[in-house]
């Protein structure tokens, strides 16, 4: 690659840290990457992609792993609460004629995949690691790992999520995740013999999906305004979620609620979302993914814009001679579309919470399918 960046350290190896190796490795870059989970792990949620991710998926050699072990199909079905379909939303198939619009799998399962595809590279992990101290100067930056290492590299990547310990250190003014006035839930369930795409049903205050995750699985997703953030016992969430899904008169939403169980995989999460103001880098460290732009799943693509992150900054730092203008090249083309990403996610959760205009909110949801169709 580049002259400008021979090694780098990756810190965080979820799927923005685990796709910046992968492409940063294509180009022959040495690439360390640490995760602080001694077991590298997922939670066992499942999670909803579209054809932006796909076309991503395939960049990074993973599609195929992909539409083996996930659930690839066209299209979101919406209906009322009692089952009536109310609009058919298409999804733009943009991997390729042959690949479905949208899908979903089990995030330890699309986890699994990138791990693989990340250690496949040749990248060296680290797990149970984090970093002490990041000190950079006009050459290089030198870090001091936890487990006693402190090695130099031309670029750190910091891809440590929404609580990201990286922007701590190099942004100490950065703002903090702020909660957006709703909450998700999130179950397992044997994938219903009737779906062939995913499914929601819009109710006034709680919004019920259902999306496949694999061949004999899928994942139902709950959406819930809450004025404030609350933590809950896990020992209450079956109770609760049940609860929300009573006003539902949709014969499938009955059953599945029925179907629930406390060993339906059931997680709750209040949502919190985050916009870092441009610059996402200072000197040679440099932020991906949700650390510096966190999004609610209003449309579903907080994966995917980490995700295409990872491909756009090793693009741009093969380019650049300088790490500056590679890493300016690299802010400028991911901007606008991030940025586009979280804050029409967080208008939808507004228009929900406030029972708004149905037809801003489609125009929204609609828009945004278009914008991410484009190329990266
Ligand atoms: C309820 C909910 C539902 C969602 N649903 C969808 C969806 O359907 N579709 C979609 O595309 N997106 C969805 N998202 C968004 C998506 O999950 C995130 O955008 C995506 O996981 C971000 O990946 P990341 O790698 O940037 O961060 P993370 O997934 O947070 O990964 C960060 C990694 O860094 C590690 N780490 C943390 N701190 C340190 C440290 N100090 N040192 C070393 N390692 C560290 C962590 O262990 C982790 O492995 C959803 C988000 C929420 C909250």
């Amino acid at each position: 690659m580049t002259q400008a960046v021979r090694n780098a350290l990756v810190i965080g190896g979820g799927f923005s840290g685990m796709s910046a190796a992968i492409e940063m490795r294509k180009r022959g870059i040495e690439v360390d990457l640490v995760e602080i989970d001694p077991g590298w792990r997922s939670y066992g949620a499942g999670i909803t992609l579209g054809g932006a991710t796909f076309r991503a998926f395939r960049q990074l050699g993973v599609l195929d792993a992909f539409l083996r072990r996930g659930s690839a199909t066209d299209g979101l079905d919406i209906c009322a609460l009692d089952g009536t379909l109310v609009a058919k939303v298409p999804t733009p198939r943009l991997a390729g004629p042959d690949v479905p619009g949208s899908g979903g799998i089990m995030r330890p399962a699309l986890a699994a995949i990138l791990a693989e595809a990340t250690k496949a590279a040749g990248t060296q992990v680290f797990l149970a690691t984090s970093f002490e101290r990041i000190t950079a100067d006009a050459g290089g930056v030198t870090v001091a790992l936890t487990n006693g290492n402190t090695r130099r590299y031309d670029l750190v990547i910091g891809a440590d999520g929404l609580f990201s310990k990286v922007r701590e250190a190099v942004f100490p003014d950065a703002p903090r995740p702020t909660y957006t006035g709703q909450c998700v839930w999130r179950a397992v369930v044997d994938r219903p013999a009737e779906i062939e795409t995913a499914v929601m049903w819009l109710g006034p205050k709680v919004k019920v999906g259902i999306n496949p995750v694999s061949d004999n699985q899928a994942y139902i997703f709950v959406t819930v305004d809450q004025p404030t953030k609350q933590r809950l016992a896990p020992g209450d969430y079956l109770r609760v979620l049940k609860e929300l899904l009573e006003p539902f008169s949709a014969p499938l939403v009955v059953r599945l609620r029925e179907e629930l169980t406390e060993a339906s995989s059931i997680v709750y999460r209040p949502l919190e979302a985050l916009l870092l103001p441009r610059p996402w880098h200072r000197g040679r460290v440099v932020l991906i993914g949700d650390a510096v732009h966190a999004t609610t799943p209003h449309l579903a693509s907080g994966a995917c814009i980490g995700i295409e992150d990872a491909i756009v900054l090793a693009e741009e730092l093969e380019r650049a001679s300088e790490v500056e203008a590679g890493l300016s090249a690299f802010e400028e083309r991911r901007w606008e579309r991030c940025r586009m990403v979280v804050e029409n996610s967080l208008r939808l959760g507004e228009i929900e919470i406030s029972n708004g205009d149905k037809q801003e909110h489609a125009a929204i949801m609609r828009n945004s399918i278009m914008a991410l169709a484009a190329p990266i």
